[in-house]
């Protein structure tokens, strides 16, 4: 096993926690703008037989074996587990703060912000709107809080990023009471497009203030149309089922639909949510996979359909996003699909033919940042995605601006 070496600098947890798995990353490296990942991991099987794995920034193992010091569903003792290894670790390094990715902020929170006990309860009021998600994240960052209570935790939303939308990308047309009452487009993969609109810039200084659409293509997957680094419209909407076919998600349903299989074939409200989260999309077409390595190595015709039903979506709702804000003038893919596919992304452009746009095959496959052809009339982009980083930075912002404001 490879071992860290020893360090005194500030460190950030960043945690994305799951119904039966806990993501984390250990930043450290000075401010906000410099800090790198120098240790990544997950406790998995959460609740079942837990699993701890942890790599440092060269993706070496440093650790990787059952957790069983703890009841497996403890998650306040998973979390300790956690922060006692961190800190034999990461020897002599300080942990200044942990910023958590929270799936849902509501109408409430358009911006990430520090963990308090009110915030809590504020949050505990968001879990109708994202039950199979925010229960989990809410709980650890209350386990969190019962281990180490003086360490200040940031809550960063999926949602924050597409609050600057103006309302006719932001509302359904239903009766207003409804919308009122919180029903409404929200939009979701948020810390992944914030990272994008920071790094278009810096990848193409010409299209800072542009007109982007960027397809963040994942096991989950959204678009966002983003001009001048905003966000203008977005795929997903009140739940990260609408928009484009994902791995086992349908995207877009005629509503209708669900009140069929209501009526007619007696489904209630937990059969529907298992057949829009977890039996549709790649899977429930390919009949064999939400993967789509396998369905691209796949000769079954329906693994096919199930790609092309995808790229059709895709390149469909870049269509749809270019109308909405009213231009395209450039393309980025993001996320495992988007970051990987050299099949999705020329199957998508080759769609997209007509609006000028043409891909570079070579500069495809070679995975290159810019990938269109020269007489392309829309560059496209492949820029990963960062989520974590960003959580790393709102987190050390948030501090930040705490520590100023109590000096003043
Ligand atoms: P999420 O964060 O939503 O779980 P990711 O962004 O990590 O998802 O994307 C995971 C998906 O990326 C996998 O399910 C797989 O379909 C896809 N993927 C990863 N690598 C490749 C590849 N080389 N070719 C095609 N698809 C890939």
């Amino acid at each position: 096993m490879a071992a860290l070496s020893n360090s005194s600098e500030d460190a950030c947890l960043v945690i994305n926690a799951g119904s039966s798995s806990l993501k984390f990353s250990v930043f450290q490296g000075g401010s906000a703008s410099e800090i790198e990942p120098v240790v990544t991991g997950q406790i998995s099987g959460i609740g079942t037989a837990p699993h701890f794995q942890a790599k440092d920034a060269q993706r070496r193992v440093l650790a990787d074996g059952v957790l069983d010091e703890v009841g497996p569903a403890d998650r306040a003792g998973l979390l300790g587990f956690l922060l006692n290894w961190i800190r034999h670790e990461l020897k002599g390094a300080t942990l200044v703060a942990a910023g958590h990715r929270v799936v849902h902020g509501g109408t409430r929170f358009s911006a990430p912000v520090r963990v308090t006990a009110t915030v809590l309860d504020q949050l505990e009021e968001l879990i109708p709107l994202a039950p199979l998600h925010e229960p989990h994240n809410i709980a650890a960052m209350r386990a969190l809080a019962q281990v180490y209570p003086s360490l200040p935790q940031v809550a960063c939303f999926d949602t924050a990023f597409h609050q600057t939308q103006p309302w006719q990308s932001q509302t359904f047309a239903i009766p207003r009471e409804l919308t009122a009452e919180g029903i409404r487009r929200y939009g979701f993969h948020g810390l992944s497009y914030e990272y994008i609109a920071h790094r278009l810039p810096q990848v193409a200084p010409e299209l800072a203030n542009a007109h982007v659409v960027v397809c963040h293509l994942g096991s989950g997957a959204s678009l966002c149309a983003m001009r001048a680094g905003h966000s203008v419209d977005t795929t997903m909407g009140f739940t990260a089922l609408d928009g484009v076919p994902m791995g086992t998600r349908p995207g877009a349903i005629d509503p209708g639909v669900l009140i069929y299989l209501m009526r007619e074939k007696g489904y209630g409200a937990d059969e529907l949510e298992k057949l829009l989260y977890h039996k549709s999309g790649m899977l429930g077409v390919s009949g064999l996979s939400n993967d789509m390595r396998d369905l691209e190595n796949s000769d079954l015709p329906a693994a096919a359909e199930a790609v092309e039903l995808f790229c059709h979506n895709v390149a469909k709702q870049v269509a749809a996003l270019a109308g909405s804000m009213g231009g395209l003038d450039a393309v980025v893919f993001t996320a495992g699909v988007g970051e990987n596919s050299t099949l999705v992304r020329a199957r998508v452009a080759e769609k997209l033919s007509w609006l000028g746009v043409a891909i570079d095959p070579a500069a495809n496959r070679a995975k290159a940042t810019r990938i269109s052809a020269q007489e392309s009339r829309v560059p496209v982009f492949i820029i990963p995605t960062d989520e974590e980083r960003m959580i790393a930075r709102h987190t050390l912002g948030v501090i930040a601006a705490t520590q100023l404001s109590r000096a003043a």
